[in-house]
């Protein structure tokens, strides 16, 4: 019998940077899962997954993380956020009703803003983002100065898209949003037309890692020639459009009068529910608007915390959990630090698991794993980069968390996935990766001094503070 020839071995490929001995949650097409699991990286993008004693033989690299057996996962996407809000968190109004403070304090805050103040939010922002295991979020169009913005995320090395500042011309439209009267950002048509399209010119590079997308503000704001032109302008450019809508009965019921018919219904009719949309919200859905949104592949970021802290309702009239069990996209959004007050998407998505098994009645409405499919791949789908994001394959780029399990949350050491999402949080986030680049190292940010970010955000807040003539007062007055 003839002696087979022994297969050489293969050279290792070369990477950059290995981690090692993971519990790996891939979130690939057959959601993969490897108790000792490794990902490979060269440059950006992810060229291996598998067993640690595959990819640990198959490449070398000058760098390996040991995870420790702690959980990695894709990087969570934040699909509706105001970043340049953060330093209005828990300043004003924790008790008074959204009428209240809609045409008084919020006015005055967004009026003060710089593009300073707007850079110091997002530095912040981003930070606590990222420190959350997200990796990439979306901005909701509510910045003046969207190069404010990108600056603040490059510097920390975060992903994220960012449109054009205060897109609205429907004026006097009850309703909230609407409330505001921006200085800089006048209810205009013109003006609309004018900057619409404005970030896209990021998009030329495609290794940008802020890019530009399409954000109206919505919410009863738009008249339908910006709604058509918003829409015309995202699908010329390949991009999502990122509306505000539907987020209580009163904006919804003032789009129902202006158009004579139900919100959604009115916004299906003029092609406005589309694969390319992304609404935030969506806390109010009448029957009749459940098949159109069901049929057209619309994406809708779901903000628990953003209506639960305002009593709004969202979480028991909002219908999200149905509509994801019946094939919807349901992505999840922190919105902002005045409003939600914290940008912790696992929270979110912990919120949105209780908040639809107590309205259900039943366990099996939501489970963990759901949350971390809206938290990642539903995200990355609704931000329009489900090929970049999302999931850790080869090809993909490389945002990916690696948490830690060296905590009492994470122990018996059991399901990993489950304790995530209801034990452990976010205090397990240890190290972030993203775009292949380490931005947050054992807990700290590698972009920026940490000294340095609170610094500059405390300072811009009280400037911003000044300049509203707005002191604050806590109900527990302290004696000194
Ligand atoms: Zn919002």
């Amino acid at each position: 019998m003839p002696m087979k020839e022994p297969t050489a071995p293969r050279p290792p490929e070369t990477a950059d940077l290995i981690v090692a001995h993971a519990y790996l949650v891939t979130m690939d097409p057959e959601r993969r899962v490897f108790s000792d699991g490794a990902v490979a990286i060269r440059g950006r993008r992810i060229v291996g997954v598998g067993a640690s004693a595959e990819i640990l033989s198959e490449f070398t690299a000058p760098r390996v993380l040991d995870a420790r057996g702690g959980v990695v996962h894709p990087g969570f996407v934040e699909c509706h956020t105001h970043v340049t809000y953060h330093l209005a968190r828990g300043a004003f109004g924790d008790t008074i009703s959204y009428a209240e403070l809609g045409p008084t304090t919020e006015l005055d805050f967004v009026n003060a803003l710089t593009d300073e103040d707007e850079y110091a939010s997002t530095l912040l922002a981003c930070w606590e983002m990222i420190s959350n295991g997200a990796t990439c979020f979306v901005e909701a169009g509510t910045a003046y100065s969207p190069d404010a913005v990108a600056e603040a995320a490059q510097t920390l090395g975060m992903r994220g898209l960012v449109g054009d500042p205060f897109l609205w011309d429907a004026e006097d439209t009850p309703g909230g949003f609407n409330a505001y009267r921006l200085e800089r950002a006048p209810a205009d048509t013109d003006r609309c037309m004018r900057l619409l399209g404005g970030q896209l010119h990021r998009n030329s590079d495609p290794d940008a890692l802020v890019r530009g997308h399409i954000a109206i503000a919505g919410m009863g704001t738009a008249t339908d020639e910006l709604e058509r032109a918003a829409k015309a302008a995202a699908d010329s450019a390949g991009v999502i459009l990122n509306q505000h809508q539907s987020y209580y009965a009163v904006d919804a019921g003032t789009d129902d009068r202006r158009h004579g018919q139900l919100a959604l219904l009115h916004l299906d009719e003029i092609g406005l529910l589309d694969r390319n949309c992304l609404f935030a919200h969506v806390n109010v859905i009448r029957d009749p608007e459940v098949d159109p949104l069901l049929s057209s592949g619309l994406s809708i970021a779901w903000c628990p915390a953003g209506s639960m802290l305002w009593g709004v309702g969202g979480t028991f009239r909002g219908r999200h959990a149905e509509l994801y069990r019946r094939g919807m996209n349901i992505a999840l959004g922190s919105d902002s630090a005045n409003w939600a007050n914290r940008f912790d998407l696992g929270l979110q998505a912990y919120l949105a698991v209780l908040s639809a098994r107590e309205t259900s009645g039943t366990r099996t409405i939501l489970t963990a794993e759901d949350a971390l499919t809206m938290a990642t791949l539903n995200g990355a789908r609704a931000a329009g980069l489900e090929h970049e994001i999302g999931s850790l394959e080869i090809g993909k780029r490389a945002d990916l968390v690696i948490r830690r399990n060296d905590v009492p949350e994470a122990f018996p050491l059991t399901d990993p996935v489950l304790q995530l999402v209801y034990s452990t949080g976010s205090k397990t986030v240890n190290t972030v990766l993203i775009d292949g680049r380490i931005v947050l190292e054992d807990r700290v940010p590698t972009g920026m001094d940490p000294d340095r970010i609170l610094e500059t955000t405390q300072s811009a807040t009280g400037r911003v503070f000044r300049q509203m003539g707005f002191t604050y007062e806590p109900r527990w007055k302290p004696l000194n």
